[in-house]
């Protein structure tokens, strides 16, 4: 390489001592045919969504933002449309009012749930703030405080789907059935997006009219195809991780059926009201140009993902998934076995950071989780997972989730970093 002695300096410079950045680079030489793989989804992708922008006429007066009540709200109601054809569904909502991925999934659920009705998750615990919204641990307003009933069944040791127990936990009450594609604070193998759809046409088989929702969060834009394109009556996910390219500043989206899709607008507004509201202010040109950006931005995120695994399963420890299976969403988790790896590992990609590189995160009790959680991140969007973030619960088996980075080289500088917080912490030895 022209530059690679410059380079080699610079990573100096930064920090990278000049065996943890060989370390790197020989293990990055074994990873350019999956890398080649990740730039071809991206391409596909780059096409998919620029053919649904095409096609629904994005124009300049789209970029424009309503105030007040947000009628006719063209830039809005476009971008709608965009995500609906992104997705293959008939209708989106998309909207800064939906503050998180948590208000999304819930919006979804509260929606589309009434007092009597049961929601099953086949695939085990959700997302822990989900417990929350459900009711699993009580909490108020929860949907078991109005009356709406909850039932699991856990993924097989294995990891796959329970079948004989799902099908009998179908019944005439169930309406909702929740499907998370990505693996969320556990060490269970996140779902593709075609073994989501077995189940889906599994759950379809014994009830068609049940609702399958899938937790798309931090898969969008990994694959080719998306839940909506294997069955999914709804897919649900945040603008701070992969669909806002690092550019959205908040917001949420729910892609779907258009009864499932209006009834959540119907609840984030108002009965009677609906789509129909709901100033963007000036926010409309970051969720259109960061959903422009989201498949290379993914793409990168993967690659660090991919490149982290392989760094550390090379070390020794547990790596989910492991440094050759296939992706499905961008989160990487390894297993530190220790705080002490857990709170290294954050330091070095706090360290990594444009932003707040010089602060040292600290474990605290963050609302929604039951343990007290370490967060590495120094985003210019507060508490963005598509930027280069690191974060773990402090609990057995003191294991870190790693996911983002705006570009690839950020997120290899990012890693490199905390191997060096960790080689100099005697953690690791190299
Ligand atoms: C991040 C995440 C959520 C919640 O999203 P927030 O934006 O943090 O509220 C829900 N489910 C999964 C699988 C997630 O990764």
């Amino acid at each position: 390489m022209k530059h690679s002695g410059e380079l080699a300096a610079m990573y100096q410079e930064m920090g990278i001592s000049p065996k943890v950045a060989g370390f790197g680079n020989k293990i990055l030489e074994e990873l350019a045919e999956r890398f080649c793989e990740i730039d071809e989804t991206a391409e596909y992708n780059q096409l998919k969504v620029l053919q649904a922008m095409q096609k629904n006429q994005v124009s300049e007066a789209c970029l424009l933002g309503t105030t007040g009540y947000g009628y006719n709200d063209l830039g809005r109601d476009t971008l709608e449309a965009v995500y609906a054809d992104v997705f293959h569904t008939e209708d989106a909502l998309v909207r800064p009012q939906i503050t998180c991925g948590t208000h999304a999934l819930a919006l979804a659920l509260m929606s589309n749930l009434r007092p009597g009705d049961e929601l099953l998750s086949p695939v085990g615990k959700p997302y822990d703030t989900l417990e929350e919204v459900i009711g699993i641990r009580p909490s108020r307003g929860s949907l078991a405080e109005y009356g709406v009933t909850y039932r699991q069944v856990d993924l097989l040791p294995d990891g796959s789907f329970d079948y004989e127990n799902i099908r009998k936990a179908v019944n005439e009450r169930t309406r909702l059935v929740t499907i998370q594609r990505s693996k969320g604070y556990q060490t269970r193998p996140t779902l593709s997006v075609s073994r989501i759809g077995e189940l889906i046409a599994f759950i379809k088989g014994i009830r068609p009219d049940v609702i399958c929702m899938v937790d798309n969060c931090y898969g969008e834009f990994v694959e080719t195809l998306e839940p909506t394109d294997v069955g999914a009556d709804m897919a649900v996910g945040s603008l701070i991780k992969n669909p806002g390219g690092g550019l959205a500043p908040i917001g949420g989206y729910i892609a779907g059926q258009k009864s499932c899709v209006e009834n959540a607008a119907y609840r984030l507004t108002s009965p009677g009201l609906g789509k129909e509201v709901g100033a963007s202010l000036g926010i409309l040109p970051q969720f259109y140009q960061g959903l422009f950006l989201a498949p290379t931005v993914t793409a990168g995120a993967l690659k660090g993902a991919i490149f982290a695994a392989n760094i550390y399963e090379r070390l020794g420890f547990l790596v989910v998934p492991d440094g050759s299976e296939s992706r499905h969403d961008i989160i990487q988790a390894v297993t530190f076995g220790t705080p002490e790896g857990v709170t290294a590992f954050c330091e070095g990609i706090q360290a990594a950071a444009p932003v707040d590189s010089h602060v040292t995160p600290e474990p605290w009790d963050m609302p929604g989780y039951d343990a007290k959680v370490i967060m590495a991140a120094g985003a210019f969007v507060s508490g963005s997972s598509i930027e280069l973030s690191a974060d773990g619960p402090i609990r057995e088996p003191y294991a870190v989730y790693f996911q983002g980075g705006l570009t690839w080289q950020h997120a290899k500088f990012g890693i490199l970093k905390s191997l060096q917080a960790l080689v100099d912490k005697k953690i690791v030895q190299i």
